[in-house]
């Protein structure tokens, strides 16, 4: 178990999937936690479960994608909690189409969501690392990050970002006592897939349950990974013994893909 205490952290997107189980995670590794997303209910309850494992938890409404929402966000939870020397950028959007078919306004919003708001937060919050010469930045990328795919286009080029933004950060900063990594995963057992499931089965008429085997199927594993499993990596990554990895993007798919 990771050590954590007397961290603060701020996980984007920390009320449900993934993002939720990243910040109960570094919670109960005692980390002091504050969650951001645009639902206040989903981050209401996020906050209430890590203040149910003695932490403290603070909820933040913000659209990572506006720069001033963000700089508001950084204050907000200084103010709150202290400076928050660990960050996991999990906030993001997917959505799947033909190229010729992605809107701009698809192409937009996925970039400025999950490469643009991974790189607000990042830069309003390495100055504090820098001061206290220490700090882990994590972010929830995606096999997409490392390979292609049909019809992914906008989600595939803003996961290279997001891997891109992850390398050129570590390299800037790791000798100042700092790590910047990125987790790949594939399919994970959230909401997100659940939507992705949704929209197999409305193209191509199959049932829910075999839209879903398709997806299980990009993994030798044959399942989806959950979202424990991406939360354990990630408080790994922000722990003492993982202080020699930095700027990595970390493949969380069961072996499908494999750089
Ligand atoms: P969910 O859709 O379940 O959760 C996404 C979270 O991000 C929500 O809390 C959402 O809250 C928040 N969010 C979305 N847009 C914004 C925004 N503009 N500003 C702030 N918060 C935002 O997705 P997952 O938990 O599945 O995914 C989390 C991350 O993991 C994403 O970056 C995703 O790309 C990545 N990932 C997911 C995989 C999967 O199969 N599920 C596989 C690989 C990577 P709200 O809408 O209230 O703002």
């Amino acid at each position: 178990m990771a050590e954590l205490s007397g961290r603060v952290a701020l996980v984007t997107g920390g009320g449900r999937g993934i993002g939720r189980a990243v910040a109960l995670s570094l919670a109960a590794a005692g980390a002091d936690v504050a969650v951001a997303a645009r639902s206040d209910k989903e981050l209401a309850e996020t906050v209430e479960a890590i203040r149910l494992t003695g932490r403290r938890g603070e909820a933040v409404r913000c659209d990572v994608g506006d720069r001033q929402q963000v700089d508001a966000m950084v204050a907000r939870v200084r103010k709150a909690l202290g400076d928050p020397l660990i960050l996991v950028n999990n906030a993001g959007v997917a959505a799947s189409a033909k190229l010729t078919e992605t809107t701009d306004e698809m192409w937009d919003g996925m970039l400025r969501i999950n490469a643009t708001g991974a790189f607000y937060c990042t830069r309003a919050i390495l100055p504090l690392m820098r001061q206290a010469r220490w700090g882990r930045v994590v972010s929830i990328a995606s096999v997409a990050s490392k390979v292609g795919g049909p019809y992914l286009a906008a989600y595939a080029a803003s996961k290279h970002a997001l891997l891109g933004l992850t390398r050129a950060v570590a390299a800037e900063v790791a000798s100042q006592g700092i790590t910047v990594n990125a987790v790949c995963p594939g399919y994970v057992d959230t909401a997100m897939t659940d939507a992705s499931t949704a929209n197999i089965s409305a193209k191509t008429g199959r049932s829910p349950q075999e839209a879903r085997a398709v997806l299980e199927h990009f993994s030798p594993q044959g399942r989806l990974m959950t979202a424990a499993e991406v939360a354990a990596l990630t408080t790994f990554l922000c722990s003492g013994a993982a202080e020699g990895i930095n700027g990595q993007g970390l493949v969380l798919d069961g072996g499908a893909v494999q750089s």
